[in-house]
């Protein structure tokens, strides 16, 4: 079986007193390590890594063959349905950017402002709607959004929080859309590294993640759902592969059809054909177990936590709705990319400060109208998150190296 085990997990830092501890990365959320199973995938096609879908010679046809194995892979990950695609994008926020350019014209998207940057800005003239704290009157706001929209209408929506882990009710919320005829879109960055993640179990009909939240982290991402729009748009990335037939004048041309038309240019084998590696070996792993041993993990840190004086864990929901391994904590009276570094310099450990490009959300999280670049640890919170390799020594480190920071000398 395809190997989950992170490399480098014993990668070991020198403190300041000279003592050498195992650094404890607390920050999946932003990326991920690497697991073996991709890194042997990307291993095992170097010797016939050639171009795709362009050359008869042995290397460009096994490289087409694993790339779109992988595409069989991905889709079996996401629980394609007949006649949807799957398309191989960078990321995440290139995927979401890909989609919004391929709504009809005249579709209005609907949102909660509870999002990541890369689902609240791609979509123009999206109706944002403040999050609100109780799942009925997210229901509610949802509604009265969706029944004041004539024409074509998409709700998009994260799976989980990147702020507070938070699980979103997608399922809940895409049953409400649907039965406006609105199309849901659900950001799975965060959800996919956590949970299984279901086109139709979810509701959704696009999903969006990315490789290197995925423990495969060369550059690929993904973005699959209903063929229709996609096939009906302008290509994404204009250019050679995205289309079929090019004669003397620029508007003829025959655009591809099929994913084809969006992966403009040569695309990104060796990312993707990690990232279907990882997805083939989260399909064959025991999920219940993988979760139930992250669960056990959060319950700790977030016991620990509740315990540091100065420490305030956030939420949206409630400290009883369902979360994945993300916890982020507001320090009160300190600055948390100051604790962050310290964390990292006197303990060894890494974890996040900042706004976690989420600023609507972590301002209304922290009560403050502040602001700060992207991913500055200035102002906002102190983010802790877990992953296949966290153990329980790294969370309790993370407790008593905060204990020590937040503690007045
Ligand atoms: N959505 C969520 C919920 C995220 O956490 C992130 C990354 N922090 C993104 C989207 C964007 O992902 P990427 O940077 O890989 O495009």
């Amino acid at each position: 079986m395809p190997s989950l085990t992170v490399i480098g997990d014993d990668l070991e830092v020198e403190l300041p007193s000279g003592e050498a501890v195992r650094f404890a990365h607390l920050d999946y959320a932003a990326s991920a390590p690497c697991v073996r199973a991709a890194a042997d995938a990307v291993q095992d096609l170097l010797p016939r890594y050639g171009s795709v879908h362009r050359g008869t010679g042995v290397r460009s046809q096994s490289s087409t063959i694993a790339y779109e194995l992988a595409r069989d892979v991905v889709a079996e990950f996401v629980g394609a349905r007949p006649g949807d695609s799957v398309i191989f994008t960078r990321n995440t926020t290139d995927a979401l950017n890909l989609l919004a350019r391929a709504l009809p014209p005249g579709t209005t998207t609907v949102q909660f402002d509870g999002e990541h940057h890369a689902n609240l800005l791609p979509w123009p003239g999206a109706v944002r709607l403040p999050v609100p704290s109780s799942l009925p009157a997210l229901k509610d706001a949802l509604r009265h959004a969706l029944e004041r929209i004539t024409g074509p209408a998409v709700f998009t929506v994260t799976g989980a929080s990147n702020v507070t882990g938070e699980v979103w009710p997608v399922r809940e919320l895409a049953d409400i859309a649907h039965a406006y005829g609105a199309r849901v879109v659900v950001d799975a960055a965060q959800l996919a590294p956590h949970r299984p993640v279901d086109l139709d179990g979810l509701g959704a009909d696009y999903l969006a993640f990315s490789g290197h939240k995925l423990y495969a982290p060369f550059g690929a991402g993904v973005l699959a759902g209903r063929a229709d729009w996609l096939d009906a748009a302008p290509p994404y990335l204009a250019g050679g592969g995205a289309v079929t037939a090019v004669g003397a004048g620029p508007g003829d041309l025959t655009w591809s059809s099929g994913p084809a038309r969006h992966e403009g240019g040569t695309p990104n084998l060796l990312g993707v054909v990690a990232l279907a590696a990882v997805c083939e070996a989260l399909l064959a792993a025991d999920r219940d177990a993988l979760r139930d041993h992250e669960e056990q993990l959060l319950a700790r840190l977030r016991a620990g936590l509740a315990g540091v004086p100065g420490a305030a864990e956030v939420s949206l929901f409630g400290p009883d709705h369902p979360r994945v391994g993300i916890v982020s904590l507001a320090v009160d009276g300190h600055d948390p990319a100051e604790v962050a570094r310290r964390l990292g310099h006197e303990h060894g450990i890494g974890v996040r400060a900042g706004q976690f490009c989420a600023h609507p959300l972590t301002r209304r999280l922290t009560g403050t109208d502040r602001t700060g670049p992207c991913g500055a640890g200035a102002s906002g919170l102190l983010r802790a998150s877990l992953g296949l390799g966290s153990t329980p020594d790294d969370v309790d480190r993370l407790i008593a190296g905060l204990r020590a920071v937040l503690t007045p000398q």
